[in-house]
């Protein structure tokens, strides 16, 4: 089993002096003081969905390369239908160009060039009339030769064509260092020329819960017990953002065994536990932590929260989160993604957020910014408002399981009335 290492400066990172700390100000020390800890990989682009680009990625070539034809039809210079250099009807086709193709020979003027989309302009054609829009000559057509066409002679000059580097310059950066790989981010890299991408290796996380009441579900339940479902939704969220997550499973509240899996869980980047990290007497987390390594608690102006624990056993990072299911749920989405992106080597990335107007009533205190459970449905006009769930118990996880999104409300604000612009943070992209 490994030995914590001895003490570094990241061990203590997480000294607060605040008594009640905002929580922009909390992601501040996080992103600040914390560096990434995953190591780098090139990956193959079929194998790179998800994963965070580890440096920046800069165009290989142009795109498009060459100028082409947005359309099947016609090219032609445009200056072939203008003034004197007007050509008479119908004009001979040339030549063929399909996708694929070299552009081939100048074209001259009063001739025209039957192209397909993605075929390049050949020299001396800047404008193609869609195809709909000419009449071929059929007989020659169907001899097999390429005939003639009647186009229209109100034409714009460069209409359907496709300038080269309009889209991507060569040399120039398409995806930016810790950003985090979606399908179009592959088809960039691909379409700029790069088989295989630098990318950090998944953050790893060792997770438990702990508490006596707590059973496998399965597991038929005595009294004073329940089933451990924070380990699950943890586990889900820390997939769904890219985590390799090692469950240890749920432990009993015991000062030994919460110890050994502390021990058990070094050598991973970050250790994450539910449950356990208040001041009661059976919150053996905080004596196992500060046992083997340091923690710091962070009272945040945050609701629902209680204090957050946080600390390190040499290298590996902690992680407290409550234990009641939306607390520590919430938690982990509003801390722990940032603190989680932060060691990805991924680029904060804050929730993103919408302003809409709240469907219903809500009052509370000033002094605390608070997240509640909401959804978005549509009012009358078909247009969206912002409704919550009825209950927001740190305790009720089906107020979780109903909400599609959270509602961000200020410290300072005390009411919202219906109709009023709150800012609501989509779940689902959160966890992207
Ligand atoms: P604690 O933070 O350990 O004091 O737990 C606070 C509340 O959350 C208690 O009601 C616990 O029973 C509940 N709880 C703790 N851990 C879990 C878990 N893994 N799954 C479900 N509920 C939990
Ligand atoms: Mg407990």
């Amino acid at each position: 089993m490994a030995e914590p290492s001895p003490p570094r400066p990241l061990n203590d990172c997480f000294a607060a002096d605040r008594d009640l700390m905002p929580l922009s100000h909390a992601i501040d020390l996080l992103q600040n003081r914390l560096i990434p800890l995953c190591g780098t990989h090139s990956l193959p682009l079929e194998q790179a969905q998800g994963a965070i680009l580890a440096q920046d990625l800069v165009a290989m070539v142009t795109v498009p390369p060459h100028d082409n034809s947005a359309m099947d039809g016609y090219a032609l210079a445009a200056a072939s239908l203008a003034g004197a250099n007007e050509a008479t009807m119908p004009l001979p086709v040339i030549r063929r160009v399909a996708a694929g193709d070299p552009p081939g020979e100048t074209v001259p003027i009063g001739t025209a060039v039957r192209i397909f989309t993605g075929a390049p302009m050949p020299p001396g054609t800047d404008t193609v009339i869609m195809q709909e829009d000419c009449t071929a000559d059929a007989s020659a057509t169907a001899q097999g030769a390429l005939g003639t066409v009647t186009v229209p002679t109100a034409i714009k000059v460069g209409n359907n064509r496709r300038l080269a580097g309009e889209d991507v310059e060569k040399g120039t950066v398409v995806l930016n260092v810790g950003r985090r790989l979606r399908g179009v981010d592959l088809a960039m890299a691909a379409a700029t020329g790069h088989p295989i991408v630098p990318t950090r290796l998944p953050l790893r996380v060792a997770l438990f819960s702990t508490g006596d009441e707590l059973r496998p579900p399965g597991s038929v339940l005595t009294p004073g017990q329940i089933y451990d479902s924070n380990r699950y939704g943890v586990s889900g969220c820390l997939r769904a953002m890219g985590c390799d997550v090692t469950d240890l499973g749920a432990l009993p509240d015991d000062r030994g065994l919460i110890e050994q899996a502390m021990r058990q869980a070094v050598g991973h980047h970050l250790v994450i536990t539910s449950g356990g990290v208040s001041m009661g007497d059976e919150d053996h987390v905080r004596a196992a932590i500060e046992t083997l390594g340091t923690l710091h608690f962070w009272r945040l102006a945050v609701k629902p929260g209680r204090p957050l624990a946080l600390g390190s056993i040499g290298e590996t990072v902690f992680l407290g989160l409550p234990g009641n299911p939306v607390a520590a749920l919430v938690s982990l989405l509003i801390v722990g993604r940032p603190l989680i992106h932060r060691l990805q080597g991924r680029a904060p990335t804050p929730m993103v957020r919408y302003r809409l107007p709240a469907a219903f009533e809500f009052r509370k205190k000033a002094g605390r910014q608070e997240f509640i459970r909401a959804w978005i449905e549509t009012d009358s006009q078909g247009c969206p408002q912002v409704q919550r769930f009825a209950a927001q118990g740190s305790g009720v996880l089906s107020s979780m399981v109903r909400a599609e999104g959270l509602v961000d409300i200020p410290a300072d604000c005390t009411t919202i009335a219906p109709g009023d612009l709150v800012d609501y943070l989509p779940l689902t992209e959160a966890l992207w």
